[in-house]
């Protein structure tokens, strides 16, 4: 298996060999550093947002082929910038402010409310986003959509996102994520421009959040958000959170934001039925131009059940094969692509990094300190939950899990997890705690 950065190289030569010009090359193509490949994207970051919108602008078809050539299927091209404060000083009323990675791939323009299929399973959330993008600030602020992996969260939100930008074009709506937020709140306290960072949110009409909760657990984004949440909200502004949970269900998530989070409206997704399955096949086939029959819509569907992200991409794969190969997309073709589907989306082996990055995530610490020596109270308390949750998850032996946090004795591995035992029965929020890493690593 290449390495994404040994794709990248081909994709380099791709467009070195293209009619590009030389300059154009080394001072357009040459800078983006591929992140790695999520969701059928090739994510790459550049520095700024200039950089970025250029790129988009002048390379983007160029690069998608270039993409279609190495990989052998057709994939969406995300490119991040990574200094994104530019961007909103920058920003003038006319543009949606967007956090890092706003979905601003090529194919952006999938994610309207035209593109979603409804069906019984979505039909409330799709109701309530697009009552909120016809009258923002209306009577369901904030609105509060949850739901599964894969089942269109996102998908609504940048719905809302681009519906309110064309009613309202000068309406400043920000789209960012709960990871983005905590991220750069660490950033804003290390520089000591966190005036800046509550500007920069507090400014907006509109504030999107996608997979809010990451922030739970972080003490100080929670504090901030929790001022944020507030000031917009009783300025009149209109604030959308997605997550997978609904907040009561977000363990390590204070109090007052759950209850903030509730005083809207709370709308969830479920998995679609066989026929709000059959129906977003057959869209998706459209969307791309592939014919396909009734039946093999209907085996897809009877097939997968439980992730549109799985479904589109079948339908991708198919797609794929019929312009590659010519293919036709009939059920052998459907048989193929889901055997791939289904090998491509095997859990990732729950490796001790994983782990220790999501500890040291919850538990505001970092994460190599967690493997390191050093024995202040944060992070030796974060070092006896990883300790606990390896453990769990992978059964590994005392002996391997102390070789693994720097070759501690087993011992000590043994008395660590006793000692998060003993704390989870007498601390029902740390136990919740513990056990919300847990969910969270074996779920995603
Ligand atoms: P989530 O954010 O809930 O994990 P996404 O919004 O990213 O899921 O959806 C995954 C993929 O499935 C996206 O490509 C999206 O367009 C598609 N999708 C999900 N639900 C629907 C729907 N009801 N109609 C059409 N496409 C959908
Ligand atoms: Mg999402």
């Amino acid at each position: 298996m290449e390495s994404i950065n040994q794709y990248w190289e081909r994709v380099l030569d791709y467009m070195r060999q293209s009619d590009i010009s030389q300059i154009a090359y080394e001072v357009y193509i040459k800078c983006m550093e591929p992140q790695g490949i999520e969701d059928g994207e090739v994510v790459v970051a550049v520095n700024t947002v200039f950089m970025k919108n250029n790129i988009l602008e002048l390379y983007g078809e160029k690069l998608l082929q270039a993409l279609k050539h190495v990989f052998g299927i057709p994939l969406g091209l995300r490119v991040i910038a990574k200094e994104n404060t530019a961007a909103v000083e920058e920003s003038t009323a006319a543009m949606p402010i967007q956090g890092n990675g706003f979905p601003t791939a090529i194919s952006d323009e999938e994610y309207s409310f035209d593109n979603f299929v409804v069906g019984s399973s979505n039909k409330f959330a799709h109701a309530a986003a697009q009552a909120v993008a016809s009258k923002p600030a209306g009577l369901y602020n904030p609105l509060f959509i949850y739901g599964g992996s894969g089942l269109g969260k996102t998908h609504l939100l940048c719905a809302i996102c681009k519906e309110i930008q064309r009613n309202n074009p000068h309406a400043h709506i920000l789209y960012t994520k709960g990871e983005t937020i905590t991220n750069e709140l660490i950033e804003a306290i290390q520089t000591g421009t966190t005036p800046e960072f509550r500007a920069k949110y507090r400014q907006v009409d509109v504030l999107l959040v996608d997979d809010i909760q990451f922030i739970a657990g972080k003490v100080s984004t929670q504090e901030e958000f929790f001022h944020t949440f507030d000031a917009l909200h009783s300025g009149g502004k209109q604030i959308v959170l997605t997550s997978d949970r609904p907040p009561r269900e977000i363990a390590t998530l204070e109090e007052r934001l759950q209850s903030r989070f509730v005083m809207g409206l709370l709308a969830d997704i479920q998995p679609p039925d066989l026929e709000t399955r059959v129906a977003i096949i057959r869209r998706k086939a459209q969307m791309l131009d592939l014919p396909i029959q009734d039946d093999v819509a209907e085996y897809i569907a009877n097939q997968l059940k439980s992730n549109v992200r799985q479904l589109e991409g079948v339908v991708k794969r198919m797609r794929a094969q019929y312009l590659l190969n010519n293919e036709q997309p009939n059920l052998i073709a459907a048989q193929n692509a889901i055997r791939d589907i289904r090998n491509d989306n095997q859990p990732v082996p729950i490796t001790v990094e994983r782990i220790i990055t999501e500890v040291a995530r919850t538990m505001n610490v970092n994460p190599e300190d967690i493997r390191s020596n050093k024995q202040s109270a944060a992070i030796s308390k974060a070092r006896q939950v990883a300790a606990k949750v390896v453990r769990d998850i992978t059964n590994l032996p005392m002996k391997a899990i102390g070789e693994e946090f720097g070759g501690r004795d087993h011992t000590t591995i043994v008395y660590a997890v006793q000692k998060v035992e003993s704390q989870m029965e007498k601390d029902p929020t740390y136990k919740n705690m513990v056990n919300d890493i847990i969910k969270n690593i074996r779920e995603n």
